[in-house]
């Protein structure tokens, strides 16, 4: 692999929003959504989140499947079956997932099969299965694990297509399009989803929070550090598909004298929308197998002769493609509470305010559990990423 120092930049804003924080800097039109910072209120009315570290409920660890020339989308004869991949997507999988699907689903459906197996049930393996169906095809999913025992289940639940998708140096011409293509495709099949009864998907505002107005700059990376580049598609080529809010300053928001930038975006509740997904796979009469394939070779015993495979991390064991490299990330979830629907992010801690479980996370930089396929939670992390976001409530 090539060490590509390249633009040299990294967001003041770090962490579970680091895709929010790169667009921090994106200017939109205030076309989508309904962001409460819109009304051009000069003074932000917030409900106090209760963060404290006694209304910890869960706390979660989870590996991104990064690969550093981004998804797998090519097909291969397996066994005697036609196989279409479709994994890889790093900290993307959701926000991309119906773009991608879309790509697998015409390369399976160029076979000119109405019968096509998928093998996973998380975001990749469930969209691929309804994009499938909904171009007339019957579907069989077999898999190991459906939700909410999927990788899938354990993300944070932002619209981030391009966060941990791949690294700089492998970004072509022809990665832009494909990358451009499946994020818009994600996006607007994400407007369709909205406004469903439990409200799997919705848009809410996320505040940046800052000490001082230099805490909006972008961040130097430090000398030395010859790491390759994450991509940085978001900004450069999808500007417009996150809202951004003006600043605010002391006395205008609850958080003392720091300085405040609200941006709109898309949240998913994925407790509800892996339910919305099933239901509708299995309305479409759909057929769900829980099995196991131990190699390739395996896949000789499905009748479908197409299939799309969405095994996400698993491919690494399943296909031996050591160019998955595992990226760790924690979560924790905490007590909802019905009256805050807004997102914050302050010094790399993050919060969402997920309907099915506040959501904390600390960020870092990028590489934060890079290589890293440890499970084990962190509680101490927990307790300080969660403390991180109640020190804005102090003295309020
Ligand atoms: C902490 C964290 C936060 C994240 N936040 C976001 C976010 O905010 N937004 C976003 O877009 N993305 C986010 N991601 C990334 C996203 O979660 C992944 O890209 C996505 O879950 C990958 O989905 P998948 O369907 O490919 O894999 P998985 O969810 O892992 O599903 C794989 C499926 O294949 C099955 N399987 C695997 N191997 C086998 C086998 N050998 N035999 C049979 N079945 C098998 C599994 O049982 C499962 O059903 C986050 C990831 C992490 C870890």
């Amino acid at each position: 692999m090539t060490i590509a120092i390249g633009r040299r930049r990294m967001m003041a804003e770090t962490g579970a929003l680091l895709s929010l924080g790169a667009l921090a800097g994106c200017a939109g039109p205030m076309t989508k959504g309904s962001p409460s910072f819109a009304a051009s209120s000069s003074v932000l009315q917030l409900p106090r989140i209760n963060a404290g570290v006694d209304r910890i409920t869960r706390i979660n660890v989870c590996t991104r499947p990064f690969r550093p020339q981004g998804p797998r989308l090519d097909v291969e004869s397996i066994a005697g079956k036609t196989v279409v991949h479709n994994y890889g997507h790093g900290g993307s999988g959701w926000s991309l997932s119906w773009g991608s699907s879309a790509i697998a689903s015409d390369k399976a459906l160029a076979t000119g099969e109405k019968q096509i197996a998928v093998i996973g049930a998380g975001a990749l393996g469930l969209t691929s299965a309804l994009t499938l169906q909904r171009a007339g095809a019957k579907v069989v999913i077999y898999a190991k694990e459906l939700p909410p025992n999927v990788r899938s289940s354990l993300a944070t639940g932002s619209f981030t297509p391009a966060s941990r998708i791949c690294f700089e140096e492998h970004v072509t011409p022809a990665f832009k399009t494909l990358w451009e293509g499946m994020c818009r495709r994600s996006f607007l099949a994400y407007q369709d989803l909205l406004g469903l009864p439990g409200d799997p998907i919705e848009y809410i505002d996320t505040y940046a929070v800052v000490d001082s107005l230099s805490g909006f700059q972008p961040r130097e990376r430090p000398a030395g550090d010859t790491r390759p580049e994450f991509a940085r598609l978001q900004r450069e080529l999808t500007p417009d598909l996150i809202v951004r809010g003006p600043t605010y300053g002391p006395g205008q928001h609850p958080f003392g004298q720091r300085y405040v930038r609200p941006t709109s975006h898309l949240m998913f509740n994925i407790v509800e929308y892996s339910h919305y997904l099933l239901s509708e796979f299995h309305q479409y009469g759909g057929r769900i197998e829980i099995t196991e394939f131990h190699n390739a070779a395996e896949f000789a015993r499905l009748p479908e002769r197409t299939i799309i495979n969405a095994t996400g991390y698993g491919a690494r064991a399943l296909l031996g493609d050591n160019s998955i490299i595992p990226v760790r990330g924690q979560t924790t979830r905490g007590i909802p509470q019905p009256d805050v629907h807004y997102g914050l992010s302050y010094r790399g801690n993050s919060f969402l305010p997920r309907r099915d479980g506040f959501l904390f996370q600390h960020g870092g930089d990028e590489y934060q559990g890079f290589n890293d396929a440890t499970a084990l939670p962190d509680r101490a992390e927990a307790e300080d990423t969660v403390k991180g976001i109640a020190q804005l409530f102090a003295g309020s």
